[in-house]
């Protein structure tokens, strides 16, 4: 039996991250109860975001245009690049605004478990990139997750023969966490005191 157009919206509610059954069900209620505005603007933004936004074609971080405006930024050190798991870390490390370096979004984190290899990363664009840079340095921000460490590990292997410096977020960032969890104090200070490698 087909499901009514209410089921579905539920249904399509509840395959978001943290949105339980319930929730999809106040969500998809809370949209027919409302007038029809809301419906229009959201569903428009989401189709409009999902079809403008790409990548950057330099750090991989969301962008509406060819290079994203941090790339584009004149004032920031392209010789520093903070590698990170996914686009959502540079909003979390941008938010204390103390770095001023770029950015490298892997895309995720080596997984041998979960299928994912260094092919399926940035990470040759990233050794591209810093073949083209004067002495420049890196800092891992990964998350400190055994896929984090793992990849950090790998990148390490990769970098070390280029003579690229490679520092990581200095710990207070507790074991096995996501970046997304780590208050602004924490990180800013994970960033001032980062560790040579
Ligand atoms: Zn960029």
């Amino acid at each position: 039996m087909k499901n009514s157009l209410i089921e579905n919206l539920v249904q399509q509610f509840s395959r978001l991250p943290s949105i339980g059954g319930k929730s999809a069900q106040r969500l998809a209620y809370h949209i027919l109860e409302k007038n029809s505005e809301l419906a229009e603007s959201l569903a428009s933004a989401i189709v409009d975001a999902r079809r403008k936004i790409r990548k950057c074609g330099l750090c991989h971080n969301y962008s509406e245009a060819d290079k994203c405006s941090l790339c584009l930024s004149p004032g920031r050190n392209p010789n520093l690049i903070c590698v990170v798991e996914r686009p959502s870390d540079i909003i979390l490390i941008e938010k204390f605004g103390a770095f001023t370096g770029l950015y490298h979004v892997l895309g995720g984190a080596l997984s041998p478990l979960d299928g994912v290899g260094p092919q399926d990363l940035n990470i040759d664009s990233l050794l591209k990139r810093l073949a083209g840079l004067e002495s420049p340095e890196v800092i891992l921000a990964l998350n400190t997750s055994s896929d984090g460490e793992a990849t950090g590990l790998y990148l390490i292997q990769k970098l070390k023969p280029m003579n690229v410096k490679v520092t990581q977020l200095a710990r207070g960032i507790p074991l096995g966490s996501d970046l997304q969890y780590v208050d602004e104090h924490t990180m800013q200070r994970a960033m001032e005191y980062r560790i040579p490698l």
